[in-house]
């Protein structure tokens, strides 16, 4: 049985990943995929092995992220079956629709097919000994998240929300959906994204832009950790368009997400 023993629900597949991470918001945009791709390099970095798998399955953003957006997973008999065998890309092992299905002629995806897919990331896919597999899931609470927790034993669940009240008050219903007693997956913390701007020219100011201490006053509520305040910077945007996370080169940033997977790791 797998190396987890904190969910309540979750089956039988992966025995071989220590800990499976669910990272969540509730709004789109906030960040989640470029927290998920750069926590995912910073655990690597740490030296662990990494997986990733991108369950927003009509809105996939981590081939992107990756530069990976042009490959092909192969497929390979493992034990007389067919499995999937993810993208390795920078060290890290991933499975995304986007390398599945066409993205410029997307098709609607409907509930039952969608979790079929994420079905298949898990079991159809040959994801080896991990000590992390992220879960980059979909904006909002959906049928997808009852399907993760109900397929995998889930380790825990990442918040990511920028500072604002409306962000905010989304975010604390992703958080209460893993807080459901029928659910029970523990909240690991919470990651505020874009929570200040600092222009290059004055380094030492900080602009709220979209208010202050929003991530910290919603991880202080519901008595969980604030793994990370991430501030708006260009390099971020353009690390993700440029298909390649912004943790890979050295900074303020690289750090701050390095601290947040050393939170995390603990
Ligand atoms: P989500 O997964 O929540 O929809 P994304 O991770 O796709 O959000 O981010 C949305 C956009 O915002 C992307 O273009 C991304 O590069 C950019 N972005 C995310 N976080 C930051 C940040 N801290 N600073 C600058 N740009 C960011």
């Amino acid at each position: 049985t797998a190396d987890v023993t904190s969910s309540r629900m979750g089956g039988t597949l992966l025995p071989d990943v220590k800990n499976i991470i669910a990272i969540s918001s509730g709004k789109g945009g906030v960040g989640k995929s470029t927290v998920t791709a750069n926590l995912a390099m910073a655990l690597k970095q740490s030296g662990a092995k990494v997986g990733i798998i991108d369950a927003d399955i009509s809105g996939p953003s981590i081939p992107v992220m990756f530069g990976a957006e042009d490959m092909q997973p192969m497929v390979h008999q493992v034990d007389g079956k067919n499995m999937i065998q993810p993208i390795m890309q920078y060290g890290i092992k991933m499975i995304s629709m986007g390398f599945l299905a066409p993205q410029d002629n997307p098709v609607p995806w409907r509930g039952p097919m969608a979790t079929q897919a994420l079905r298949q990331f898990f079991s159809d896919t040959h994801w080896g000994e991990l000590d992390y597999l992220l879960i980059d899931l979909p904006p909002g609470t959906s049928d997808i998240h009852l399907s993760l927790v109900q397929l995998v034993p889930v380790t825990g669940a990442v918040i990511v929300t920028t500072p604002q009240k409306v962000a905010l008050a989304d975010a604390t219903k992703g958080l209460m959906f893993f807080r459901q007693s029928q659910i029970n997956v523990p909240v690991l913390g919470v990651i505020e994204n874009m929570a200040y701007f600092t222009p290059e020219e004055l380094p030492d100011n900080k602009y709220y832009i979209f208010g202050k201490d929003g991530g910290k006053n919603l991880a202080t509520k519901f008595e969980t950790e604030l793994l990370g305040e991430i501030p708006i910077v260009q390099g971020i945007r353009e690390a993700g368009d440029a298909g390649r996370p912004a943790v890979m080169d050295e900074g303020v940033i690289a750090t701050a997400f390095r601290e947040s997977a050393n939170l995390l790791a603990q």
